[in-house]
């Protein structure tokens, strides 16, 4: 059908209407969404609470790491419960898992949303999942998870208040790259087109999600580019963190998004990665690729995965053994798919 503007795939419409089944007015509703939430996990839950808690349910957001400072612009007052997660999830009747269907990125939730009586889940990715049993409203070729709140909300008739169409556009805005990445399709600029009618204003939310910075986020930057080796000969390009530089500049993970974009950005390059050690000893890897590239192939092979062009993985082992185990993959898959 077609709702405010925007046409709802069959399909899509009646997930949208099972995931509403579970979120009858009066019962007590915890959203939450991958680790190290990024715009498109904090964008769709902070919507998702508006449109919820204006409907009567008592919706509380319990993730399984802090919301970084960036979105805490989006967020109401009292709205997060992070720091309580696990015992928000185990009170909750309702679960919605946001902008992820896999356990394993929930973090220490994964046990309680496992034992929980019903887990919803509104989500964008490739991967089948596993999370348990529950209504799905999953379609990987959505350009952002805010999108599927968006067609949510559109096919039940929930209003969208201003608040909610900001913190959606920001998932929008963060998930296409600024409208730049291949998952910027005409329906999703639709739909931002229809936040916009609701009086987002693009020029102030840039200001807070980009332009809003703390100095470090810059001076990690420029360590993080210092690391750069370029091998045009396989079309691969990669960045180090160096060891504590995140601590050393005062800043968190969220800090490094957009980071990867500068390898992807050299002429010849068609992958490009970034690696990370992480506080649990575990080898962070994000790919992203150009041209027909699957990088969630890739990721896969070392028990990650995400998007065609965009995914991650987190490997054992120390940097460099993750490091020249991932290089060495992605040399022979760039050499077997050369023109
Ligand atoms: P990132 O490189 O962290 O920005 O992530 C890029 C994409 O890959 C995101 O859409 C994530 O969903 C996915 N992704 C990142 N890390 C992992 C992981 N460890 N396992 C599975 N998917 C991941
Ligand atoms: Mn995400
Ligand atoms: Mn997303």
């Amino acid at each position: 059908m077609t709702a405010n503007g925007v046409s709802i795939p069959p399909e899509r419409a009646r997930a949208a209407r099972e995931v509403a089944a579970v979120l009858a007015p009066g019962r007590r509703v915890a959203l939450t969404t991958h680790v190290n939430a990024d715009g498109d996990g904090v964008g769709s839950e902070v919507a998702l609470w508006h449109v919820l808690v204006a409907r009567g349910l008592r919706a509380s957001i319990a993730n399984p790491t802090p919301i970084p400072e960036r979105f805490h612009f989006l967020l109401p007052a009292g709205a997060d419960h992070s720091t309580r997660a696990a015992r928000e999830i185990e009170a909750a009747d309702v679960v919605v898992v946001l902008d992820i269907s896999d356990l394993s990125r929930l973090g220490d939730l994964a046990r309680a949303i496992t034992q929980s009586h019903a887990v919803a889940c509104i989500d964008h990715h490739v991967s089948q999942g596993s999370l348990p049993g529950g209504p799905r409203l999953v379609a990987p070729e959505a350009a952002a998870t805010a999108e599927l709140v968006f067609d949510l909300a559109s096919e039940l008739g929930w209003p969208l208040t201003p608040e909610a169409a900001r913190a959606l556009y920001v998932g929008i805005l963060t998930d296409t790259g600024g409208f730049r990445f291949a998952n910027t399709t005409p329906r999703v600029l639709r739909v931002a087109g229809e936040l916009l009618e609701r009086g987002v204003d693009p020029e102030s939310i840039y200001s807070s999600v980009y332009a809003s910075a703390p100095e470090g986020r810059i001076r990690l930057t420029a360590e993080v580019l210092a690391t750069l080796v370029v091998e045009l000969e396989h079309g691969l390009a990669w960045v180090t963190v160096p060891p504590d530089a995140l601590h050393r500049h005062r800043v968190t993970a969220d800090d490094l998004d957009g980071i990867v974009e500068y390898p992807r950005s050299i002429a010849g390059v068609r992958l490009a990665l970034l690696f990370r050690q992480l506080a649990n000893g575990k080898v962070k890897v994000s790919f992203r690729s150009v041209g027909d590239v699957d990088v969630a192939e890739l990721a896969q092979q070392f028990g990650g995965g995400g998007h065609r062009k965009a995914a991650g993985a987190s490997l054992d082992g120390t940097l460099a053994e993750a490091q020249a185990a991932v290089l060495a993959a992605a040399r022979s898959y760039l050499d077997g798919r050369e023109g």
